[in-house]
């Protein structure tokens, strides 16, 4: 058996043409969902990051304005800055590129964003309402990896789903999700024990550790569902993920792959939430 590929970038690239049409709706009424990233210092990788986010906002009519700030730029300017925009009403997300100088406190700026404009789905309010099933905008890379797996019509409750990795950008959401899904879900991370007898009773598969080719086959269940969140750069250049792809893909009956995986549904699920925003900013029902 050969697993069948969830392909992150066509799935992607369906929901942008849905989204094309449902901005150009919006803007007939006079609704145009507005994005501002902000980047601080000029890190390549995250440089590239905010590039491919602005470009992606206007591929589907989304006005997407990157803001550009040094290195040296102080915590009190940030937040004044997060303050303007909380007021915009042109403005309906925004997003501060992490991580930041070491200068700025992380946590009082994902805190100094309004929850109402939080699209990242990193502010507390934001982790509460998901938690509590209610309206809420959801961490990107956890609701594209969800997408993906119901754009394949694989069922999700009832299902064990483990994941391996506990970070609040990934791990802890994703599982989280999983489980308002109705899946039963188990946590591995870097002090559990016996951790492939766990990972070989998963439906479901998720891997968000970050080490390259860290899961081959000896942890998978023949049959089960292997999502692959992680990226990791090889010798060569080229990007690799957390999993061992051609051990993985005998055994599994879904695999997503590394690139062309759950990477482009991200930056999708960031336009998805700016969209959500636009609309309940103006009381249009807009579900997930
Ligand atoms: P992270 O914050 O570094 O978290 C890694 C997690 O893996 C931690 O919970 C850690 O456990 C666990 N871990 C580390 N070594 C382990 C081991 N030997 N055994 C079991 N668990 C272990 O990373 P992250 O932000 O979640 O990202 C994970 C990967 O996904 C990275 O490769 C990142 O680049 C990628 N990523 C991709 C996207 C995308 O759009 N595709 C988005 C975000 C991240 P402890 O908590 O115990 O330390």
């Amino acid at each position: 058996m050969v697993a069948e590929l969830i392909k992150g970038n066509e799935i992607a690239e369906a929901k942008r043409n849905a989204m094309k049409e449902e901005v150009n709706k919006l803007r007939n009424e006079g609704i145009i969902p507005g994005l501002v990233v902000i980047i601080v210092g000029n890190n390549p990788a995250s440089l590239s990051y905010v590039r491919g986010k602005t470009k992606a906002c206007k591929q589907v009519g989304i006005n997407g304005k990157l803001v550009e700030l040094s290195e040296d730029t102080s915590e009190e300017k940030l937040l004044e800055i997060i303050t303007q925009y909380n007021h915009d009403d042109a403005c309906h997300g925004i997003l501060v590129q992490l991580p930041l100088p070491e200068h700025i406190s992380e946590t009082a700026i994902i805190e100094a964003i309004s929850p109402e404009k939080d699209v990242d789905g990193f502010h507390p309010i934001n982790i509460g309402r998901m938690m509590t099933g209610q309206r809420a905008f959801l961490p990107c890379t956890p609701y594209g990896i969800i997408e993906m797996v119901k754009a394949k019509d694989i069922s999700i409750e009832g299902k064990h789903v483990v994941v391996i990795g506990r970070s609040n950008i990934v791990g802890k959401p994703v599982g989280q999700l999983f489980l308002n899904e109705n899946a039963t879900v188990t946590y591995c991370h870097s002090r559990t024990a016996n951790m492939k007898e766990i990972t070989k009773q998963a439906d479901i598969l998720v891997v968000a550790v970050g080490k390259m080719h860290f899961v081959g086959k000896d942890f998978i269940k023949p049959g089960a569902v292997v999502i692959d969140v992680g990226i990791n750069r090889k010798d060569d250049g080229k990007l690799t993920g957390d999993v061992d792809f051609e051990e993985a893909e005998q055994v599994a009956s879904y695999i997503t792959p590394v690139p062309k995986g759950v990477g482009p549904m991200t930056i999708t699920m960031l336009l998805q939430n700016t969209i959500l925003s636009a609309k309940w900013s103006h009381q249009i029902e807009g579900v997930h």
